[in-house]
């Protein structure tokens, strides 16, 4: 469709700044647009497309769901949000799955299982919830007022009031922040994504759960992004041997449908009782058994060759000229380049790559499928942006 681009600008909200890319299929790592030219898809729809795009085996689990049956609400049972939460509970030692069909949904829910276990054991002032400065959460009122990145509040006050920030790596403001706040919560991302793929000190991490556990205080952690497998591990918290209370993941978990997760641990399991939270669309048989054959093929096995896929384009990124340094873990990578990011990402799709931006960096959330030789192609292709933006 040639006036794609002026339609979406009549009919569409303007909250997304596009690149010209008209998209129009794809398999696996590869997408075509309009005109045919194809692209290595390093970004997956912001870490969504976990085994790229039409992957065969989601694919018939979301059909055979379909033909099936494709929902009927939360006041009767369906077995695949049963054996997804199942699964999730098995691999992860937590105890209890709310679903629901985003990230900042999950979110949503975590900080609601937070304040009212606080409110049951402490008492309804301990309600403060605690998030970290750069975190991104989400968009709603209240995961906007969790995200720590002031710019995005300015002209949607008033915010959910209750929420405190705190920087990253400093433990003794935590300190200071948990002793001077009737806190309830503490939610972190253990890599920032949005915030420019920043990896916590480990340390920290653990001097944080510490601290939490001593003050009775739930340990959260936003997985939207970095879970799934996206960093090697089930869940990027595994990396640091964490044991949280709550985890909240999206993006990769529904392999391109939209689904959110919450999970509770032993503490809290029993917090959320019939009508304290909801979600029409949550659970959505299909959604969700597109979920269970996305999470049944993260074995062990399968996740030490994402870490292994990840460390090859770290390595070639690290010490290349114009590269100032590169981070991240597993297939989520931010690369910091002398040149601007957005010059380097416009640079790899005119040369039929697509990247993202984190921030100052260029971003990369390949599948955790992708082959080596597209990973081998597209590492070059921006490599040569890379330079062409440099010189
Ligand atoms: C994307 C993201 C969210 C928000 O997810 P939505 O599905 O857009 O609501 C929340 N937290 C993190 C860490 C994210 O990356």
């Amino acid at each position: 469709m040639s006036n794609l681009k002026e339609l979406d600008a009549k009919y569409i909200a303007h909250t997304y700044a596009r690149f010209p890319v008209e998209a129009d299929h794809g398999e696996g790592s590869l997408i075509w647009d309009t005109d045919g030219k194809r692209y290595i898809d390093m970004g997956t729809g912001i870490g969504v497309t976990a085994f790229g795009i039409g992957d065969p085996e989601w694919k018939e689990a979301v059909i055979g769901q379909i033909e099936k049956l494709q929902h009927v609400s939360n006041l009767y049972y369906t077995e695949p949000g049963v054996k997804l939460a199942e699964m999730l509970c098995e691999r992860t030692g937590l105890k209890k799955v709310f679903f629901g069909n985003s990230g900042a949904e999950a979110n949503e829910c975590a900080i609601k299982v937070a304040r009212k276990y606080a409110a049951e054991k402490k008492g309804p002032e301990y309600n403060v919830i605690v998030t970290l400065w750069n975190s991104f959460h989400g968009r709603t009122l209240t995961t906007l007022a969790a995200t720590g990145q002031e710019h995005y509040h300015e002209l949607f006050q008033p915010l959910t009031p209750g929420f405190v920030h705190v920087t990253p790596g400093d433990i003794d403001e935590l300190k200071k922040v948990f002793s001077e706040n009737k806190v309830a919560g503490f939610l972190i991302e253990c890599i920032q994504g949005e915030g420019g793929v920043n990896v916590m000190d480990e340390a920290y991490l653990k001097a944080a759960e510490a601290l939490c556990k001593e003050q009775d205080i739930l340990l959260m952690v936003d997985e939207v992004q970095t879970g799934n497998g996206r960093t090697g591990k089930l869940f990027s918290y595994m990396n640091f041997g964490l044991t949280p209370d709550v985890v909240s993941t999206a993006k990769g978990i529904g392999g391109g449908l939209p689904m959110g997760a919450c999970l509770i641990g032993e503490k809290a399991e029993n917090v959320l009782g019939p009508g304290d939270h909801g979600s029409t669309f949550g659970a959505n048989p299909v959604s969700c058994a597109g979920a269970v054959s996305i999470i049944s093929r993260l074995t062990d096995e399968f996740l030490s060759e994402v870490a292994e896929k990840g460390a090859y384009i770290r390595k070639a990124f690290e010490g290349f000229p114009g590269v100032e340094y590169v981070s991240g873990l597993g297939l989520m990578i931010g690369i910091k380049t002398k040149a601007p990011a957005g010059a380097v990402v416009t640079k790899c799709m005119e040369k039929g790559v697509l990247c993202l931006t984190a921030k100052d960096k260029v971003r990369l959330l390949p599948a955790l499928n992708i082959p080596m030789e597209l990973i081998e192609e597209a590492v070059s292709v921006i490599g040569e942006a890379i330079t062409e933006c440099e010189g």
